[in-house]
């Protein structure tokens, strides 16, 4: 939801004569927002032209609902306090995984949350990070489907070793895992890659007893590498037997993908360009984006730990959290479901280029990329997930069927089960826009905002807060805005534009 920030307009009333107290974030005010208003819609022209092909409605919504998420103009809903009377209007958010920075912000704090108090037992978790070399990403984001397999090849390579460890045969004991699917990197670039946190040890099932958890050792930098190596190998068998790679000669390439249609024609472009740091289209179609220069380069980090790196594949298994730590464990929690970007690090230069700020600077010193408003465009519309395709995934003994499931996940803390729930199902959900807003059921319009505090008023902290209306209708929404010294009119949208004019 958009009830938190900056902006106040307490002590207002509003035309029942109730006191209004009224605050949020104002999204419509970010670079960002401004930037996809003017620029959208030129984007999709653009692509659609050059590649002779509709660009996926998925991506488009995507655009669509961003615009909207958090404007009241285009809805909200009232609430009002039990104890003090006091209004708050709640703008609806657009609840999208690609690129909203509020939205990935509160997926971020609700699903980190949930998984400790709920899903990860309290028993040592280490990372392990997968990296893939750049024409395997580049197969994954076109063929999200394969994300599975690949994901169970790792699965079974760290589980074995973990079992061989205890001493037990797969029959006997079993490991768990949550694995985080990330697609970015620090600099919004599609970079496919997979964060496991796999519980470090095995749990002993025998028959009549509850299962026993036997810790791990840590792994040496030689065994990770002949993981890797193991790794590595399934992985080309697999992708080899379902006719994604073929080999010839000796020399493993990259099958010639069939033309599976118009939504391939436009999508492989951009997720190729945004792989490789280059621009998809435009003037400077296949160019390298210009980058800024800023601190000192990096020390080129010396070998460290726990990483191996072959052939462009890179498994890491550095970091470890003990078992009752549970406050890093939420820090890491949140940090591999981080969203792409942040509203801070996009801004605009005074030649009206994108300066997008990298999370950490490059090993060659490079701080920023700097872009036009259309190859940043471009880059957001790679970063769009398709729908149903499931970010977050649970293994072994976490699994959601798993019969050891019950006992070993941590028991439900005393919290309101409706806001948990909310973002257990945050991951899975797909939002629709909907059309007819007016016809939409309340369940229906609660799922469109995040889980609200609804226990506590933010104005006199004593009361609850109850929905008493659903505001949709334009004449409506225009009557309460316009009453509130609000713009009662959404942000107008930027038109289509010829190319080069931007
Ligand atoms: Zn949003
Ligand atoms: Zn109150």
């Amino acid at each position: 939801m958009h009830a938190t920030g900056r902006q106040s307009l307490a002590g207002r009333t509003a035309a029942d004569g109730a006191p209004l107290h009224y605050e949020r974030h104002r999204p419509e005010q970010t670079t960002l927002y401004r930037l996809v208003q003017q620029h959208a819609a030129s984007f999709i022209a653009h692509t659609e032209a050059s590649t002779g092909a509709e660009l996926p409605r998925f991506i488009k919504d995507e655009f669509d609902a961003f615009l909207e998420c958090g404007i009241l103009a285009h809805g909200f809903l009232r609430l009002r306090c039990g104890e003090c009377g006091d209004d708050k209007l709640l703008a609806f958010s657009c609840k999208r995984r690609g690129f909203c920075p509020s939205c990935g912000a509160r997926r971020m704090s609700q699903t980190a949350a949930h998984l400790v108090d709920h899903v990860i037992p309290h028993v040592p978790v280490r990372q392990w990070v997968l990296s893939l070399p750049i024409p395997l990403r580049v197969l994954l984001a076109a063929q999200p489907e394969l994300v599975t397999p690949v994901l169970q090849v790792v699965q079974r390579v760290v589980t074995r070793h973990l079992l061989a460890g205890a001493g037990l045969k797969a029959d006997e004991g079993q490991g768990g895992a949550v694995t985080l699917i990330q697609r970015f990197g620090s600099a919004a670039n599609l970079n496919i890659h997979l964060h496991c946190l796999v519980l470090d040890g095995v749990y002993r099932c025998d028959a009549d007893s509850a299962p026993a958890f036997i810790e791990a050792d840590a792994p040496t930098d030689d065994e990770l590498h002949a993981l890797l190596r193991t790794v590595i190998t399934r992985l080309m068998k697999m992708l080899t037997r379902r006719g994604v790679l073929v080999e010839d000669t000796g020399q493993t390439y990259l099958a010639e993908p069939d033309a599976d249609g118009e939504e391939a024609r436009t999508l492989r472009p951009l997720q190729a360009a945004a792989v490789t740091y280059r621009i998809a289209f435009g003037p400077r179609a296949g160019q390298k984006m210009l980058t800024l220069r800023g601190a000192m380069p990096r020390e080129a980090t010396a070998r460290q730990p726990l990483c191996a790196d072959i052939d462009g594949f890179s498994l890491h298994a550095a970091v470890r959290v003990e078992a009752h730590d549970r406050k890093r464990l939420e820090q890491l929690c949140r940090y591999i479901t981080r969203p792409a970007l942040s509203d801070e690090r996009v801004q605009l230069n005074a030649a009206g280029q994108v300066d997008l700020k990298l999370k950490t600077p490059w090993r060659d010193g490079t701080t920023h990329l700097v872009m036009s408003p259309l190859e940043f465009m471009q880059r957001l519309a790679a970063l769009v997930p398709r729908p149903r395709l499931h970010l977050i995934r649970f293994h072994g003994v976490l699994a959601p069927n798993a019969k050891l499931r019950p006992l070993v996940v941590p028991q439900a803390p005393q919290v309101q089960e409706q806001g948990t729930e909310a973002s257990a199902a945050a991951e899975c959900e797909v939002e629709t826009l909907q059309p007819r807003p007016n016809r939409i059921s309340w369940a229906r319009l609660l799922k469109r905002v995040f889980d609200i505090d609804m226990q506590h008023c933010p104005n006199c902290g004593a009361g609850e807060l109850k929905i008493i209306a659903a505001i949709l209708e334009r004449p409506v929404i225009e009557k309460i805005l316009t009453h509130l010294g609000l713009d009662p009119q959404p942000p107008p949208r930027g038109r289509a534009r010829e190319a080069g004019q931007d």
